[in-house]
């Protein structure tokens, strides 16, 4: 998430305390928590290993204290790895003060942008990279516990967006490529696509189904749904880098709006519509309207779109 300052007032809106909300990690199996996004910064997910903490995103570096002690209640183990979803401050601001307490840091290898050197960006300082930087997929075992790291591989949020899949506890967590009852936010200055997005997303939902030797399955008889996949999409946590944790149905159904929406963005170029119509028609449709970040997405799809023809 770019705009950290809109969190900001969301929150400070809504009465919320950062500080309170970090107190406490929100369970989502045995093994897995998250904290909630506190102020200017993401929700960071909590593997609790027999070897030590995998954290997926960090707190900012001010609430890198008020989240220690909130994870000493979960575990007196430290903190040996971090993963990053994307290079977002929001997302990496505590990865410092991990990296000097002798934790492993890993990302997304960044793609070089156009004129850029492999050691330094364009204000002369150290390029911003992880610690451990890996190509498509990596897979760790903290304390035996499987946990696939995946680079969508396509520029969606930003230029390059991970995944993390932890297959024994049913969690996906994505980063800002999703947020439940919201259109994407893309970083197009990040380099950002929306239309990477949307195989971005296909990549997320993939992993699923593809993992599926290694997720448990609920026992016969103890689930309402009939159809195993339907079971599967539900049972699947899916920690977004903002807001409450959601499931892979509602990622299936995000998908599904905003292909319609560039279905109609489509549309609208090949009739010569205007930007301002287009927008001004989806933002009178319910089906799109209900979702947050409707105007920037649509716009961006509409853009976009328009340099492909
Ligand atoms: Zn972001």
């Amino acid at each position: 998430m770019k705009h950290v300052l809109l969190w900001a007032i969301l929150a400070a809106g809504a009465g919320f305390s950062s500080t309170a909300a970090l107190s406490r990690f929100e369970k989502v199996t045995e093994r897995f928590y998250y904290l909630k996004s506190g102020e200017g910064a993401a929700n960071v997910g909590a593997l609790v290993t027999e070897d030590g903490v995998l954290l997926v995103d960090t707190p900012s570096a001010k609430d890198v204290p008020v989240s220690l002690e909130a994870l000493k209640r979960l575990t007196p183990r430290p903190v040996r790895w971090v993963i990053s979803t994307h290079e977002h401050e929001d997302h990496t601001g505590g990865n410092s003060y991990f990296l000097e307490h002798n934790a492993a840091v890993i990302g997304s290898r960044q793609p070089l942008r156009p004129g850029e050197a492999e050691t330094a960006n364009d204000k002369g300082s150290p390029r911003k990279s992880p610690l451990l930087a890996f190509g498509r997929e990596m897979r760790l075992f903290p304390g035996g516990i499987e946990v696939r790291v995946m680079a969508v591989e396509h520029p969606a949020h930003t230029a390059a967006d991970v995944i993390v899949l932890i297959p024994s506890e049913r969690v996906l967590q994505i980063g800002d490529l999703f947020m439940a009852g919201s259109y994407p936010e893309i970083d197009m200055v990040g380099g950002g696509s929306p239309l990477g997005w949307f195989d971005a997303m296909k990549r997320v939902i993939e992993a699923v189904p593809l993992a599926k030797p290694a997720i448990p399955q609920p026992k016969p008889g103890t689930s309402a749904a009939p159809e195993e996949e339907k079971t599967l999409e539900e049972l699947v946590a899916v920690i977004p880098g903002h807001g409450p944790a959601s499931n892979l149905r509602e990622v299936k159904d995000l998908l599904e709006s905003a292909q319609r929406l560039r279905n109609e963005a489509g549309r609208a170029i090949s009739a010569k519509r205007t930007r301002d119509a287009f927008l001004t028609s989806v933002s009178l449709t319910p089906s799109f309207s209900a979702r947050k970040n409707l105007d920037l997405f649509a716009a961006q799809l509409y853009e976009v779109l328009s340099h492909k023809k």
